[in-house]
């Protein structure tokens, strides 16, 4: 279980969340304004912070640009509205997944345990990721295809790592919206079709022969192998 610290002002949520989370079995510490946490945060190191954005001192976003500064702690946004124009700040800001009020105490462990174990993760995982002849360095941000390098910008690049991090699993748009355009809400699907139709072309190959890229229609996307090519049955007579 984790050392959790939350950064919230309102008193009657505040003390029901710790006591949530201390049923969960975290331990965990908190405050009622930006810098009081923001303190807390760097003296006891916790293993995740869960963050408020409406405080009464400073802003949530501010106090995560100040905490980024010196510690790269998990932390969750708690959030008042999905639609909130500063969620978008946050996620920008270094914030690694948020919820939206009301949430209880349970959906916000299960956030918590599914940020930790994307961080042990991202830990363990090597920087390059190789999937039949590609060959992305996640940590180089360079991509070799059949040995030979290849061009993406910055945009397709995040596309790709995202996608190559899940081989075989089908990806929503929606997901690629949130994780690598960072738009919770709104954003157009027809962004992401774009941005998969160059990279598509980068990697030598159209929706209609695809190699590594294969649209689910109506789903999203998956990124696997390619299939080698099964000879044509011959005719010996
Ligand atoms: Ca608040």
């Amino acid at each position: 279980m984790a050392e959790v610290l939350i950064i919230e002002d309102d008193d009657r949520i505040r003390p029901l969340l710790v006591r949530g989370l201390r049923e969960c079995g975290h331990t965990v510490t908190s405050a009622p304004t930006g810098m009081g946490g923001l303190q807390l945060a760097v003296d006891s190191g916790p293993d995740l912070v869960v963050l408020d954005l409406g405080l009464p001192d400073v802003d949530g976003t501010q106090v995560l640009s100040m905490l980024r500064a010196v510690s790269q702690v998990p932390v969750i946004i708690a959030s008042a509205r999905a639609d909130d124009p500063s969620l978008v700040g946050a996620l920008d800001a270094g914030a690694d997944d948020y919820v939206v009020k009301p949430f209880t105490s349970t959906q916000l462990d299960a956030r918590i345990r599914a940020v930790l174990r994307r961080v042990e993760a991202g830990r363990q995982r090597p920087s390059t990721i190789t999937v039949g002849g590609l060959a992305v360095d996640l940590a180089g941000r360079r991509v070799h295809l059949d040995g030979t390098e290849i061009d993406l910008t910055p945009r397709e690049f995040d596309l790709l790592a995202h996608l190559v991090e899940r081989p075989g699993e089908v990806v929503t748009k929606r997901d690629l919206l949130v994780e690598v355009w960072r738009q919770p809400w709104g954003g157009s699907d027809k962004t992401v079709d774009v941005h998969l139709s160059w990279l598509r072309r980068k990697l030598g190959e159209t929706a209609a022969a695809p190699r590594y890229l294969t649209t689910v229609r109506g789903v999203g996307v998956r990124l696997a192998a390619p299939v080698p090519d099964v000879p044509a049955p011959t005719e010996d007579g």
